[in-house]
């Protein structure tokens, strides 16, 4: 609505853990739509919202921009960009969803000799999220060697590459599987709907605010 669209534009992940409860949500709150050729695109057929499918980590940044003015996305994901500071405004957290549950954890190999948090000192941590961990060391007041992976973190310790690791985790299940186990949680993260910090016209943000209301509505219809 920065560029003189007359639709909203809201950024949902295209395929992944938050694809279906996210699109799931936008029915129940009363939205229908249909696909583009292209399969990037969902149009919206009865409110003049458009769904646009994205990678979970391009959502902070289409916010910053103003290429969408709502996203849903990982708390987690929203937070590490803050973090790490790319950008002077960040998108504003308006509503926790409810699903996508994880915690960012602190892992070590079984039988290894580090039990506590100061016991990382001086070792090699590997994680994907490398602003939300080196802020958590910080707080902890510990000093250690932040590893960044983009994929496949858990069999790290196995190469050699890190003492611990610092991961998403829900049930658990991937950690034991790599004979590994937590020792401390990060953070507890959500799905969240996020939205642009851009400014937009008095129509654009009456036309927000409905969405953002009929959302929360079905959000709590769900309970
Ligand atoms: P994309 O292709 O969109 O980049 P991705 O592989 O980064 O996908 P997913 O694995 O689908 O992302 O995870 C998306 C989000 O789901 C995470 O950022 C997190 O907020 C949430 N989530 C919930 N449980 C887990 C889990 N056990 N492991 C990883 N992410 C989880
Ligand atoms: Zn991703």
């Amino acid at each position: 609505m920065n560029d003189g669209r007359e639709r909203l534009r809201i950024a949902v992940q295209k395929s992944g853990r938050l694809s279906e409860a996210s699109l799931d949500l936008l029915r129940r709150a009363g939205l229908a739509f249909r696909a583009s050729r292209d399969k990037l695109f969902l149009y919206g057929e009865n409110l003049p919202v458009d769904v646009l499918l994205v990678r979970d980590d391009d959502i902070p940044g289409l916010l910053v921009e103003g290429s969408c003015e709502l996203g849903m996305v990982g708390r987690n994901v929203l937070d590490e960009q803050r973090l790490a500071g790319d950008t002077a405004t960040t998108p504003t957290r308006l509503l926790d969803l409810g699903f996508g549950g994880c915690r960012l954890a602190i892992a070590v190999p079984d039988g290894s000799a580090i039990d506590v948090p100061r016991d990382l000192g001086g070792l090699r941590i590997a994680t994907s999220y490398p602003a939300l961990l080196a802020d958590w060391l910080r707080t902890q007041g510990i000093e250690a060697e932040v590893v960044l992976l983009t994929g496949s973190v858990e069999i790290a310790p196995r190469l050699g590459k890190a003492h611990a690791i610092c991961d998403l985790v829900s049930s658990g299940a991937t950690l034991a599987a790599n004979q590994l186990h937590e020792i401390a949680t990060v953070m507890h993260s959500q799905a969240v709907l996020a939205s642009s910090p851009r400014p937009r016209s008095a129509a654009a943000t009456q036309m927000l605010e409905r969405l953002v209301a009929r959302i929360a509505g079905a959000l709590s219809g769900a309970g």
